[in-house]
């Protein structure tokens, strides 16, 4: 149990590896914590990076949060080299409030992208850099692997990635998955 527990937690652990394990709990781990099936190339160039980071703090600025007052602005990056923002967008009801990075994946998916470089999170916090809530963690991941920037206005940044940010997330995978067959009725 102890050695599953490392390997879970290294999130980078290859193939080849997991080939040369005997012990298949530890294989078990390895398929929870599997890459996706396709590597996003998340290099930046510095231009593109100021660019990342510029286009989320100008979307910050249309954020609609005259409830919380939290302004979030995001911007994607695109393997094409598009760039998509989006802001959070509440609702006097409240649950139908939308984030930014999942208002930028929208926009994005339904322009016809899904493969991306990086995501750039910005907000308005002076002492702590934003962290995307749970439900954009999940969203995010949807699409692989990419870089992940928690901005500070000052532009100071975290830099992570799908998998650092959501381990153990749920994926299409697991829907194909081997399951108990229920008994017909
Ligand atoms: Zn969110």
């Amino acid at each position: 149990m102890e050695v599953t527990t490392i390997v879970l937690a290294h999130s980078r652990i290859t193939a080849q590896f997991a080939q040369s394990c005997l012990c298949e709990s530890i294989r078990f781990a390895i398929r929870l914590v599997k890459q996706p099936t396709y590597m996003a190339n998340t290099s930046l160039t510095p231009e593109q990076l100021e660019k990342l980071i510029d286009l989320s703090f100008s979307a910050k600025t249309r954020a609609h949060a005259p409830y919380s007052k939290f302004r979030v602005g995001a911007c994607l990056l695109t393997q094409s080299g598009e760039f998509i923002t989006g802001c959070n967008v509440e609702n006097s009801s409240y649950g139908l409030s939308i984030c930014a990075e999942r208002t930028a994946l929208v926009k994005a998916v339904s322009e016809g992208h899904t493969n991306f470089r990086a995501i750039a999170v910005s907000s308005d916090l002076v002492d702590n850099h934003i962290s995307p809530c749970g439900a954009c963690r999940q969203f995010i991941s949807e699409f692989g692997l990419m870089d992940i920037y928690l901005m500070k206005p000052d532009r100071t940044y975290i830099k992570t990635d799908t998998d650092a940010l959501l381990p153990f997330r749920f994926t299409g995978e697991q829907l194909d998955g081997k399951k108990i067959q229920l008994e017909e009725q």
